[in-house]
This record gives structure tokens, sequence and C-alpha cells, in this order.
């Protein structure tokens, strides 16, 4: 069975299913949603408006027995940045979409209306259903109404309320095989399903096999691929502590973003660690080595109890853990852990939110530190979507501009991420070049500049920084195509077999002959394209650099400021 495009009007509530036009049969995941979303959209529209479209596609290996295959992009032009964007997140919906023959959704216009809709795709159909019972209810509500309306187990794409509200920070969430959620947190892609008017989104189980051109081929190399995974030591320390393993080490560092980043070290870090969350996670029958997908093998995933040993929340992550405890001055676990549940439910990215509740603690709205104000202003505020709530939910940018503040950690709108661009200057060149505005993950310099994997740059020096973010953003935007998570980059960068038999994975896939120059080449176009979206957006090389802050303030411990020009900024994207 050929794959196909599902294409779904909301203006005028029809639906079709396409064929794949030649030049995106070679696309997968972000590579496939950024070619769509260049092709048709028209990059100066408004994105919660008609002409934007929502674009979700699986990887070229989801839906195999590929290990850490089973991510899902899901891109549109972002209501946060202006920019193209794409966001992946792990879950059901990427393996059950490729065994249905989905090679994309894409999602256009908006109802005429003032109704809510579902859809429901299986492998012969999608269609729009009215919807009425879920609306404004969170996250955790629909995956509980549809598990007692829907007989069979389908994965499911949800908003909650801050996705109705169309607040730029609002996500997509994505159940995982246990039932939790998964998000797609970045950029405000849950604001664009919310103005289309779609609370939910199911896939049916019931889908056949993804076709394999040589099975036996497919297996070997997946055999090498997955050893290499499972052996590499950063492997097995995110099976343990999960990705909070790195508060202890960044805050060592001196780059833990501390105090809406004024400072690089926090004194609480012990308390908010990964090892003292695996500790408490144990101590209450919690569960440490959990997958967001089947077929992970490296478990980064965990599930997080309250004091009386029930679930308080799953897939607790440095990134939050840091943004809502360091950035806040928040030194109680359990405070940041119920904060992350009631993000999930709301359906709101945790590192944009939480960034904005440090821009707002520097606004005086409330004191760092305050972990129980943090948590009445998320339920009292931002889920019923008062006029503070708004302004938190719609970004730590639009914080800062309602408060008149200065030190506000965003690039292109969007916050910044887990490790200060001062102390770790290659994040910095990510943050300031990614085509989707400040994410850690379009370039991962962490790798080389503080975990030696890869080889070892120096964060302190300007040195090789350019050079190192390039590379990982064109390996990044070819990973990502491929619907794996990440996490397979550590054992990639450092066993010769690993990326070897991901090449061969892709090759056994479809009967092609991919070379390592191929994959490179195609991280390349991808991040061409799009940027060309961005350029023709408006974009200019002055919308690449960090705010004005990093190059001035210099950042304790180590007393440095960003210290890029934008001359050399600019030389990013000779290639
Ligand atoms: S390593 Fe973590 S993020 Fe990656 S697939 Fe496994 S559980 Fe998901």
């Amino acid at each position: 069975m050929a794959d196909k495009i599902f294409r779904v009007n909301m203006s005028d509530l029809t639906t079709s299913i396409e064929d794949v036009p030649e030049s995106w049969a070679g696309h997968g995941g972000r590579g496939l949603t950024s070619t769509i979303v260049a092709a048709e959209v028209e990059p100066t529209c408004h994105p919660l408006g008609p002409n934007n479209k929502l674009v979700i596609a699986p990887g070229l290996l989801s839906g195999t027995i590929a290990a850490n295959s089973g991510r899902l992009s899901i891109g549109a032009k972002s209501p946060l940045t202006g920019t193209i964007k794409e966001s992946n997140a792990g879950g059901t919906a990427a393996q059950l979409l490729a065994r249905a023959g989905c090679k994309a959704i894409i999602i256009e216009g908006l109802p005429k209306e003032n109704t809510w809709y579902s859809l429901a795709l299986t492998p012969e159909s999608i269609t729009i259903n009215e919807e009425t019972e879920l609306i404004g209810k969170g996250n955790f509500t629909v995956l509980e109404t549809l598990a007692d309306r829907l007989e069979d187990k389908p994965a499911i794409l949800t908003i909650g309320q801050a996705g109705e509200m169309k607040m730029c920070s609002a996500n997509i969430s994505i159940k995982d095989p246990d039932g939790n959620l998964r998000s797609s947190g970045r950029g405000g892609l849950g604001a664009v399903m919310g103005s289309k008017k779609i609370k939910f989104i199911t896939i049916d189980p019931k889908g056949g096999k993804v076709e394999i051109a040589d099975s036996e081929k497919f297996k070997e190399a997946n055999r090498v691929f997955a050893k290499a995974l499972i052996d590499h030591p950063i492997s097995q320390g995110l099976g343990q502590y999960g990705t909070n393993v790195l508060v202890n080490i960044i805050n060592e560092s001196g780059g833990l973003p501390t105090r809406n980043f004024t400072q690089g070290q926090f004194d609480g870090h012990e308390a908010i660690s990964g090892e003292t969350m695996h500790d408490v996670i144990l101590e209450r029958d919690g569960k440490v080595k959990h997958n967001c997908h089947a077929g992970c093998v490296i478990q980064c995933s965990q599930i997080y109890n309250d004091t009386k040993k029930e679930k308080l929340t799953a897939g607790f992550e440095y990134e939050s853990i840091w943004a809502m405890g360091a950035d806040c001055c928040v030194d109680n676990l359990d405070q940041i852990a119920e904060a992350d549940r009631i993000m999930d439910d709301i359906g709101i990215d945790t590192i944009e939110t939480s960034v904005a509740m440090g821009v707002a603690m520097e606004g005086g709205v409330l004191e760092f530190g305050d972990g129980a104000g943090v948590l009445r202003i998320l339920q009292e505020e931002v889920s019923k979507g008062t006029g503070l709530g708004r302004i938190i939910g719609n970004g730590a940018g639009s914080v800062g501009r309602a408060y008149g503040l200065t030190r506000v950690p965003v690039v292109k709108n969007q916050a910044i991420p887990a490790y200060d661009p001062r102390a770790i200057k290659g994040i910095g060149i990510t943050y300031a070049t990614s085509t989707q505005g400040a994410d850690h993950t379009m370039g991962y310099t962490i790798t080389a500049n503080i975990l030696g994997v890869g080889g070892n740059v120096d964060p302190l020096t300007k040195e090789g920084q350019i050079q190192l973010s390039r590379d990982l953003q064109i390996a990044t935007a070819a990973i990502d195509s491929t619907g794996m998570c990440l996490f397979i980059a550590f054992a990639a960068l450092d066993n010769e077999e690993c990326l070897p038999a991901l090449v061969d994975l892709l090759n056994a896939r479809f009967g092609i002959g991919l070379t390592m120059d191929d994959v490179i080449a195609l991280g390349q176009s991808i991040l061409k394209t799009e940027r060309g979206f961005n350029i023709k957006a408006g974009f200019t090389a002055a919308d690449d650099r960090l705010p004005d802050f990093f190059y001035s303030e210099p950042l304790p411990p180590h007393n440095v400021v960003f210290d890029f020009t934008d001359e050399e900024m600019a030389t990013f994207w000779d290639f």
C-alpha cells in the first residue's frame, strides 16, 4: 500500500486522500512538514488565519521496529515566532499513522461557524465530527473520556484550554502507550490547531505493517543501531536519572540560568537534581526508565508520584524542572511537578510558560521562589484565560512587553531554554541562528561544549562554536526527518557504527542507496528551505542575534558575556 496525504479543509468541512507528489516522497518528519509548509503556506500570512496550515507527519522510519523511531513531527507557521516551525514528540501517533499508510495530514482553512470538531483517521479515511462534550476541558479529561467513549485504543492528539484560547505557548499533546501525555511543545502549534477549532484527532490502531524493501538487512542494521544506543554511557545515565541528570552538570559548568538569567548557578540545585528526583521516585514507588513510545531502548522518561504514592506527573524533563526551578528560584521538586502536571493539562509549553513566570517575577508580579504563587497563577489565571493569564500564556516576550522589561530571554520571541549562552557559547549560536527561534534541540552543542561527546569545544571561548552549531543543526534536521529521538545523537557522535547503521536502516526500508553525503545534503536542504520561508516572511540577519543583555551583563560565576559580532553570526549560513 503506497503512503498517502490525508487533507482536511476546515473551511468547507471536506476531506480528501491524495497521492504523494514525487518531490515529497523522499521526505518524512521535519523534512516533510517544512517542505509542505514552505510549498503551501504564504510566509506573510497570519498564523491563526485561514491561510496557515497544520501539517502532521511521522518520520521516515516510524512504524517500523527501528529503535527510537516513533517521533511525530508537527509543523506550521508559528504564532509565537512568526517563523516556520516544527516540533516533535513521542507517543503512539507516529507509529499508528505510518502503519495507516499516512505520509502526512494537512489541515487547512478555518470553519465558518463557531463550532468545534474532532478528526478521526483510519487507513481508508479521515472524517470531521462535531464535538461539544470536551470543549473547555483539559487534556487529562480528554484522554479519560475518550478511553470510555472509544472501543479501540487509538492514538490521540489533543489541545487543552490554552490551545482553545489560541495562546502563543499552547502545545499539542500526544498520548503515550500508558496514557501519559507527550508534548509537541514549542512555538504555539496548539494555537494553530485551536484556530481551526479541532479539539482532538484520533488515529485508528488497525493499520497494517510498514513495508520494508529488505527486511533481513533492516533487522541487521537495527541490531547494530540499537546496540550502539544501549551501550553509550549517556544513554545509560538518561535511563537511570532522566534528562534531569543535567541539573548538577550544567550548574557545575556555571551555565544554569538562574533568577531570570542573572546567575549561572542555583543554590537549590541539589534539591531539584536528577539524583534527588531518582531517589524520590523510588521512595514513592514511581518508575524510572519509562518510554514515550514502543521501541525506545534508552527510556529517559519516568513516572513521578506524590507523597501519597499516586501519580503526579510523567515525562518530567530537565528543561521543565530547570525553568520552573532555577530560573524561578523554586527549589521544591513537588511544587515543580505539580506545575508540570497543570501545564500538561492546560496544554501549554513548560519552557515558554516557566520562563514567562521568571520574567513576571522580575516584573514584580510575584516573588522569586514563590512556587505556591506559580501554581495559583497557572490554575486561576492561565487556565481560565484572565488578563494576566493570557499575558503569561502568550509567552516570555509577551510578559516583557506588558511590564516594560528589558531582560527578556527570547530569540525571535521564543524563550531561551536551559543553558546560558554566555557560559556555553555554542548553544548561543544555535539559539540565534536556528530557523525556529531559541531552541536547544535544533543544534545541541552541549554534546561537545559540556559532555565531551563528539569531541571537546571549550564552552567559554569563541573558537569552533559556529562550526559546531552548524554541523549539529544540519545533522539534526536530517535526524528529525527519520522519526528518531534526538538522544540517538550521543551514540551517533561517538560510535562509528551508529550513523552508518542509521543510513542502512533507511536504505533497507526504501530499497535505495543513500550515502552519508546524501544525508548531510538532506539536512542542509531542509535548513535552507526553512530559512527561505523565514526570509520571505520578513526575517533578516538582524533577527539572528541574542537579546542585548547577553552582550552587556557578565554572568557569574565566570563573569562572561556573549561576544560574537553580527558579522561573525552571519557566517553561520556559509554553506
Ligand atoms: S529516549 Fe526519551 S525522548 Fe527518546 S524516545 Fe526514549 S523516552 Fe522518548
